[in-house]
This record gives structure tokens, sequence and C-alpha cells, in this order.
């Protein structure tokens, strides 16, 4: 849980946001406005509706293997950006890397592999039991037309 203390962009007072953690997706703790001020934000957004979110669909664009592959290669690029920027040589942000949280069968012990990854400027998400190789579950990340009901394609 990492709290930091910030200005709010609107009114100024001092305050302090949570940016992981427990607590931290609560709607009125943003990392631009104290609370006070997103509770106005949030009754004035409430009346406009969506027209666009980021949702999770099935993806058939790569076999398990295959996308396995290209995230460690993806993976190899980032870990020379890591090792540049610990030389001093580049500035560059630090290394961050999304975690999914795998289930557990509490019968036999074992943890679900699961594995985020960035392919071609796309988000995957895969996961898999190593009791079940080939039965596994690719996701990727995509705008979603809500207004429509279908994916937006290079949005
Ligand atoms: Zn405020």
């Amino acid at each position: 849980m990492t709290h930091r203390m910030t200005y709010c962009a609107h009114c100024g007072v001092h305050y302090a946001y949570q940016a992981s953690g427990h607590g931290c997706l609560h709607p009125l703790n943003d990392s631009k406005y104290c609370p006070n001020c997103m509770a106005v934000i949030k009754v004035a957004l409430d009346k406009v509706p969506k027209k666009v979110e980021k949702r999770w669909i099935p993806s058939t664009e790569y076999t398990k293997d295959q996308l396995l592959k290209l995230m460690d290669e993806s993976d190899a690029k980032l870990d020379w950006l890591h090792e540049e920027r610990q030389k001093g040589s580049i500035i560059a942000m630090p290394r961050l890397r999304r975690i999914g949280i795998p289930l557990i069968d509490t019968k036999t012990g074992e943890y679900q592999k699961t594995r985020y990854g960035t392919v071609n400027d796309k988000l995957y998400h895969i996961s898999w039991w190593d009791s079940k190789p080939d039965e596994y579950e690719i996701l990727t990340e995509v705008y979603w037309d809500l207004i429509n009901d279908k994916m937006l394609e290079n949005y």
C-alpha cells in the first residue's frame, strides 16, 4: 500500500493519495483531485454517459508458446533498457511490470500461471495450469465502443 502526499489541482489542499493496495480503487481516491473535489466531479460526470471503455477479450492471434516467446523477446528489450539505465547511459523510466494474481487449486496446492506482456503494442494476458499445459486462456486489452457495442480498431 503506497500513499503519497500531494496538492489538489483545483482547491489546493494537501491530501494523501493512495497509489496502491486495498482502497486505492475507491472512486474518490485520485492522484490529481482531493476527495472533496472528486465528489463534485463524480456527481457531474455521472450525468455524462460513457462512450468507450477498455475491455479484455479472448484472443486467438497466437498460441501459448508463440505468445510466451514473443513476451520473452519483448522483456529482453526491456532488460537492455534497464541495464543501460542502471549504467546511467540513458535516462528511462524504471522497469515496471503488471502482475497477475493467480488462482490456487486448494485440493492440489497448484498455483495457476499468469503473465501480462506487450507484443506489437498490444497488451496480452495469458493464464494456464502446469498440470494442463494445453489448456490456456489468452486475453487482449481493447477499446470498446459502448454506443455501437463493438471493438474499436486502431483506437
Ligand atoms: Zn480539492
